[in-house]
Formats: structure tokens, sequence, C-alpha cells
């Protein structure tokens, strides 16, 4: 059976969703082994365990940088023969994917949204317009899995022993950058963007003012994301957008509020289960994949839908 790695950038006893859906995914693909990008504690290698890994690679690097996690991630599939490394389809995840590609002499596939026993990678391109099929011809494929590809089972795996960790030397990095310090984001309070089941997201239509989105989503205990409009002119961070150049979204509701819709906003959102548009223009392309459409203000929707959302809940 051959080995399949899976990049955990940051081990903790509770694995994020993205996490999950690489682990569950690999798992369909043959034998699990996740390299872990930091250190972890035996909690986060247990829960790493029990969604199926059967063992570890780590290194002594003490750096969160993207050189010494490509040279690990190279050293970690040639020492286990690995047919493919799986990756999240973040910025991070696609240097480190690049940057091992390079030093492994192997294919780099971004943007997936499946993989096949084969090793067929299913691959969305052109703004989600358009599903291609590729394969890597020289391995091991290093693939980047966009976020909620993956259906994950139903149940929480049981709880598992750690699988043993095999720390590798990296030998002489060369001139690596080093981290001088670092400094955790405020907690905002609510969910990630990526993982969250609701999310409300605000364009050019909010005129800089974010608080009617920001009051629904805290109604419905959502996620808050935004188009690149509202992200280019300032009004929310570039951590919130949406899109073929933001991040991709599949939450179980999406309201999407003063966006026109154009297809890179679509790019990432389209597959949200349900699309709830609220836009002033009847014409606005959003209509077009909104399975509720609302044709008005948001300064004047929002309220009421966060007024009425907060009676209901008592
Ligand atoms: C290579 C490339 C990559 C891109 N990547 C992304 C990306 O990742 N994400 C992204 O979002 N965009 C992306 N874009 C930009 C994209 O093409 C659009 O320009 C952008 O999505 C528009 O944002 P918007 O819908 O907020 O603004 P607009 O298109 O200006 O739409 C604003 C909408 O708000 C409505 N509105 C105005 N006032 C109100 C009100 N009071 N109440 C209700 N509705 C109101 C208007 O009717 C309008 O439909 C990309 C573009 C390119 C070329």
């Amino acid at each position: 059976m051959s080995h399949i790695l899976v990049y955990i950038q940051a081990p903790a006893a509770v694995p994020t969703k993205s996490q999950r859906e690489l682990l569950t995914l690999a798992g369909a693909l043959g034998e699990v082994r996740a390299v872990l990008g930091a250190p972890a504690d035996d909690a986060a290698l247990a829960a790493l365990t029990a969604w199926g890994a059967t063992g570890f690679y780590a290194a002594d690097t003490g750096e969160a940088l993207v050189a010494p996690q490509a040279a690990l991630l190279a050293a970690a599939a040639k020492d286990s023969g690995a047919a493919a490394v799986l990756l999240p389809n973040d910025s991070h995840g696609r240097e480190v994917a690049a940057r091992a590609g390079v030093k492994l002499d192997a294919g780099v596939i971004t943007d997936a949204i499946d993989v096949d026993a084969d090793l067929v990678v299913s691959k969305s391109v052109l703004a989600g317009s358009y599903t291609v099929r590729v394969k890597a011809t020289r391995g091991p494929a290093l693939v980047t899995v966009k976020p909620n590809s993956v259906h994950l089972p139903a149940e929480e795996p049981a709880a598992a022993n750690a699988a043993p960790v095999q720390v590798l030397d990296l030998g002489e990095l060369g001139p690596v950058a080093t981290v001088t310090g670092t400094v955790e984001r405020t907690a905002s309070g609510r969910p990630d963007l990526a993982e969250a089941r609701f999310v409300v997201a605000g364009g050019r239509g909010v005129d800089g003012d974010f608080g009617p989105v920001e009051d629904l989503a805290d109604a419905l205990g959502a996620a808050i994301g935004a188009s690149r409009a509202a992200t280019d002119a300032g009004w929310i961070d570039h951590s919130a957008q949406i899109g073929q150049t933001g991040k991709t979204v599949s939450p179980q509701l999406y309201i999407s509020a003063g966006i026109s819709g154009a297809i890179q906003q679509k790019a990432g959102m389209q597959s949200s289960t349900y699309i709830v548009a609220v836009n002033k223009d009847p014409d606005a392309p959003v209509f077009e994949i909104a399975d509720l459409g609302i044709v008005g203000d948001l300064a004047e929707v929002l309220p009421q839908a966060a007024a009425e959302i907060r009676r209901r809940k008592g």
C-alpha cells in the first residue's frame, strides 16, 4: 500500500476541518503519515492518529517559515517513498508545496478538489467554471486541496494512542530567515471563515460600514466575509476576502450583501448549500445563483433579519 503524506502546519488537540479533510482524503488513497510543521503535544498526536495518521515526521527546525518546512516535507517524502503529499490550498501550503516540488523534482498541483485512487487530481480552473483532471508525471505528486472539498465521516473517530514520531535531520539548511517574534491575532470570537457553517459577506454596497454585516453575523453565529472591492477599500482585513484570489468557502448558509456577484467572487462561494443575496439592483448577477434573493437596501434588510433571528432565538 502506498504512503500518502499529509502536511499539518499547526498540530492541535482538535485538528482543523481542513486538516481532517486532508487526513480523510489521504486515508482513502493509502497509508497516511503526517508531517508536522510545528511541535505537537501528545493530545495533538493522538487526535491526528485517531484521524488516520499511522506515523509522524518532524524536524528540530524551530521555524514556522516555508524554507525549513519544504526541506522537512521533501526529506519526509524521500524517507517514506510517498506516492503523494497533500497540503492545504492556502498561501502557505501552496508555497511549501512549490518549494518541496523543486527539491523533489516532482509535480505540484494546486486548487485540487479531489484525488482518485490512481492519483488523478480533479482541479477547478477559470474561477470554478471548469473542472479538469490532471496527473503529475513525476512523483511524488504534491497536491494542495481546497477546503470543504472532502466529505467528513458523520461520526468522530474513536480515540487512539499517538503513533510514533520520526525526527529527521535536515542537515545544514543554509541562510534561512529566522522568526524573531510572534504576535497572536486578537480573537474575534467569530468562527473561522473557511470552516464556518454560516457566512455573512459584505461588498462595495456596505459603503464602508460593516456594522450591519457584523450585527447579522453575530445574531447568526456566523463568520464575516467580503468581496475584493471591500477588502481593497480597506474596510475589512484581506483575510476576509472570498473568491478566486481569496478564500473558498462552502457553508450551509451564505448571505451576500451589497455584492454584485462577479465571476471571481462566485468562484469562492458558489458551492455554498443555501445562498441568500441582498442587493438593491434587481439585475445583479448574484441573483442568478441565489436560492433566495432580496431586492433592497442592505442597511434596511440586514438589521431586520438580525432582529428577527434574535427574537426567534429568544
Ligand atoms: C484576477 C481577478 C481576481 C479577482 N479576485 C476576486 C476575489 O477573490 N473576490 C472578489 O470578490 N472579487 C475578485 N475580483 C474582483 C471582481 O471582479 C469584482 O470587481 C468584485 O467582486 C466586485 O466587488 P463587489 O461586488 O463588492 O462590488 P461591485 O461590483 O461594485 O458591486 C456592489 C454591489 O452592491 C450593490 N449595492 C450598492 N449599494 C447597496 C445597498 N445599500 N444595499 C444593497 N446592495 C447595494 C450594487 O447594486 C452592486 O451590485 C477579482 C478580479 C480579477 C480581475
